[in-house]
């Protein structure tokens, strides 16, 4: 195939065109596919040709999304789940088998932490976390069943940075396979495959979606990978809807002018809260003052959606702030159009112990903005306005 480049891929990735030469890709809610006869039918269920036979293995809207994301993050095949989470867990559970372990970066996503901690230890699959700049922890926390590592980068909500290229290394030196969390950066921020991962998940709800419309998730790399991935999803059922799929692509198409100004929006608050005198610190991956600002330039096509910075005056301070927001939403999601702003130590980590909130570098005026793409001038006076109370 012709290595066109990323936004060429994401507007004309598409299907091949039906009978009715439609220019925009159609719908096709269809749970089943029918067959031309008992040959056809039966070298299908031998799976000696690729082609459509249910919607929980595969669709055409399905896989036109997964196709999209594959060349996009540089991966061979893909498949694509209902939710983020579903796509975390799928994964794991296709991969690991009772008595394997994974290590893990602390600063991962609440769910997914709830998953390593509460849910697989149920089929005796157990964790170790590393704190994401000691990466030179990891090797002493290898044991026998040690089977992945896994990250995200930037991490949530304190969007520190973790080196890819080292994490790669380590890695392959040690025979782990290396599966990343890239939603909170996109495809088209970064390709963790270029520096070695094995495996991307993507929440497809954040960024891809970009809208606050779907939950969606996808797991792309290797091909042998995601043939365990796929023979296991395809029996237990957490495919992605084909209406979903479709709004997926669709939302692709724009992935990297919307990421574009999401990003130019972030720097721009980032910079300005820099010098707000309310404020005690910022953190954005593409500033200047951020500790991991030289990997994330090295890594990363530009900082991303998420600014994190804490209000002077701690907890009762971060709530006056909250109230007094007018425009900006206060809700759990990010990466969407509409610039969202949360309090983490009331909200999506308040279950986590103080010790825990400390390590993840969560305090209580913490607060976390997903920027969206208003103009930066109202997205910044509404912040203004409530940091002044
Ligand atoms: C949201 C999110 C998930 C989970 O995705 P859902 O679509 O909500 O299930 C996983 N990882 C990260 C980094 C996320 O931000």
């Amino acid at each position: 195939m012709k290595k066109e480049k990323f936004e060429t891929i994401a507007v004309r990735g598409q299907m091949e065109r039906s009978q009715y030469m439609e220019h925009s890709s159609p719908i096709y809610l269809s749970s089943s596919f029918v067959f031309e006869d008992a040959e056809d039918m039966r070298a299908s269920f031998a799976e000696e040709k690729e082609r459509n036979i249910y919607s929980r293995y595969a669709n055409p809207n399905t896989t036109e999304f997964i196709d999209k994301v594959c060349r996009m993050e540089g991966a061979e095949s893909g498949f694509a789940f209902a939710s983020g989470m579903a796509a975390v867990f799928s994964t794991f559970a296709a991969l690991l088998n009772s008595g394997d372990h994974i290590i893990a970066a602390r600063s991962i996503f609440g769910a997914t932490h709830t998953l390593l901690t509460n849910i697989l230890p149920k089929w005796n699959i157990s964790h170790s976390y590393f704190k994401y700049n000691e990466l030179e922890s990891i090797e002493s926390l290898i044991g026998p069943g040690t089977k992945i590592l896994y990250a995200e980068t930037p991490t949530n909500p304190g969007v520190d940075v973790l080196d890819l290229e080292a994490l790669g290394q380590i890695a392959k030196k040690n025979n782990l396979l290396l599966v990343i969390d890239n939603c909170f950066a996109s495809p088209y921020l970064q390709q963790p495959i270029k520096y070695g991962a094995d495996l991307v998940i993507h929440s497809g709800t954040k960024l891809m979606d970009g809208q606050g419309r779907v939950l969606a998730g996808v797991t792309v790399g290797s091909a042998e990978l995601i043939e365990k991935i796929y023979k296991f999803s395809r029996t237990t059922g957490p495919a992605l809807s084909p209406f979903n799929s479709w709004i997926l692509s669709k939302s692709l198409e724009t992935l990297s002018i919307r990421v574009d100004r999401h990003c130019e929006n972030a720097l721009k608050l980032a910079g300005y809260l820099e010098s707000h005198p309310k404020v005690n610190w910022v953190k954005y991956p593409f500033l200047k003052s951020h500790p991991q600002y030289h990997l994330a330039k090295k890594q990363m096509k530009a900082g991303g959606c998420v600014v994190a910075f804490e209000i002077k005056g701690g907890l009762g301070a971060g709530r006056s702030f909250f109230d007094a927001i007018e425009m900006l939403s206060l809700s759990a999601n990010l990466g969407d159009s509409r610039s969202i702003v949360t309090h983490p130590a009331s909200t999506t980590h308040s279950k986590l112990t103080a010790e825990e909130r400390q390590e993840t570098g969560i305090t209580d005026g913490m607060v976390r903005v997903s920027v969206g793409l208003e103009h930066i001038d109202d997205i910044i006076s509404d912040i203004n306005k409530a940091l002044e109370g």
